[in-house]
């Protein structure tokens, strides 16, 4: 065990915002991907949610305030080249060695270039044109905590040698899609990130080998998402366990291609998040499962006595095995916190100068937290509110925000 003042100032730290992750590396271990909640729905007889699709209901629900026939043609349309293209997500495509995945595709000599701020601009320009709005690098050590022991077939994770880089993107998702969230315009804009994150990864994977290097692309699979995009400078955790960029807040997916391409990597950043969240809350009373605490402050060890949970990460523990079961019973999936997150509002000026005071003045926070319940509370103004589906339906134009 570390010892207690080692927590300690782990604590303190991780709650200023100057550690942006923090893990009792006695306690904590790299676990399975197939104690993940979505791959245990597949084996797992004991978990309640065994076998259950979340779209078991879907007949029963068409044409309910929110879940409309339109709305399931397109939520399943979403998630097409997802699922169709599954090779994009190397490690998911048990048809495709992971060898063939590390091989020049050209004829063309080797990219040369040990100029690391050159190649990462690069390929953060490129991963741009492929469809992220953010681009993020991050180097992986020797014992990085944040891989998977092995993936859904139970096939250990094992990079081939020098493959030491995580090129980490983020994908925007429709900020009034998601505002409609647990109906199903929200879950339109999640297939439709997993379909982009496909597209973009699958692209930048090639680029890279066609430059001559190894490259590995990956979703959600070989390892947690959140910490890579954490230390590739793209964001901070919040109470829900999902990242929080300074931009586009928790409207985002992430994906990941790892490579031995050699590049600049970049820094954890630090806006004020983990203060804020301690007073915040908002998506733990959003949740309609209850599934994010309430606690102050994070702990060391998961109250849910759930094997998805993996203690010694110092983090709010969400229950996943209850949020999974209302994705059930909502017949889509949910994402009430991510919605209701005040860093998911747009940028302007006032959520910009917000933002500044959150960064640099947190013992302001309950002041800003209370001016957004406040402006939520008046019932012709739509601030912050849920966004009536017909209203999504009826709107002009997508995009973002
Ligand atoms: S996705 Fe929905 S059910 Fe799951 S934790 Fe977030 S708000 Fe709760
Ligand atoms: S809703 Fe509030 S508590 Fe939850 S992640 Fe966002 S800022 Fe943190």
């Amino acid at each position: 065990m570390v010892a207690l003042d080692s927590r300690k100032r782990m604590e303190r730290e991780f709650k200023k915002g100057k550690m942006p992750l923090a893990i009792d590396k006695t306690v904590y271990k790299r676990f399975s991907e197939r104690d993940m909640i979505f791959a245990r729905v597949m084996w797992d007889e004991t978990y309640s949610g065994y076998r259950r699709a979340i779209n078991e209901k879907e007949g029963a629900k068409v044409g309910m305030k929110g879940y409309s026939r339109q709305g399931y043609a397109a939520m399943n349309a979403a998630w097409m080249v997802h699922d169709t293209f599954r090779q994009a997500f190397s490690w998911e495509n048990p048809k495709q060695p992971v060898s063939s995945l590390t091989q020049s595709t050209t004829k063309l000599k080797k990219f040369e270039s040990e100029d690391l701020e050159k190649n990462s601009k690069i390929v953060k320009r490129i991963g741009n044109v492929f469809g992220a709005c953010e681009v993020g690098i991050t180097e992986l050590d020797p014992d990085y905590p944040y891989l998977y022991t092995h993936d859904r077939q139970n096939n250990p994770i094992d990079f081939p040698e020098g493959v030491k880089y995580a090129i980490v993107m983020l994908i925007q998702m429709d900020y009034h899609a998601l505002k409609t969230s647990p109906g199903l315009p929200a879950s339109i804009t999640t297939g439709n990130g997993y379909s982009r994150m496909a597209f973009a990864i699958a692209s930048m994977a090639d680029f890279l080998r066609n430059l001559g290097y190894k490259a590995i692309p990956a979703g959600n699979d070989t390892g947690l998402s959140v910490p890579l995009a954490i230390q590739a400078g793209l964001g901070q955790v919040g109470r829900n366990g999902l990242i929080i960029n300074p931009k586009y807040g928790q409207a985002v997916r992430i994906c990941k291609v790892y490579t031995d391409f050699p590049l600049k990597i970049d820094h954890p950043i630090n806006f004020g998040v983990h203060q804020f969240c301690r007073v915040c809350k908002k998506c733990a009373h959003y949740c309609p499962s209850q599934s994010i605490p309430y606690e102050d402050d994070p702990t060391w060890k998961s109250q849910w006595n759930s094997v998805s949970n993996n203690d010694g990460s110092y983090k709010y523990y969400v229950n996943v095995e209850t949020c999974y079961e209302f994705w059930v019973k909502n017949s889509t999936d949910c994402s009430n916190c991510m919605r209701v997150c005040p860093f998911t509002k747009p940028p302007g000026f006032a959520h910009d100068l917000a933002r500044f005071f959150i960064k640099y003045f947190p013992f302001l926070d309950p002041l800003w937290l209370k001016l957004d319940n406040l402006m939520s509370y008046f019932p012709w103004w739509q601030y912050g509110k849920k966004m009536d589906t017909e209203k999504f339906w009826k709107g002009k134009k997508y995009l973002g925000k």
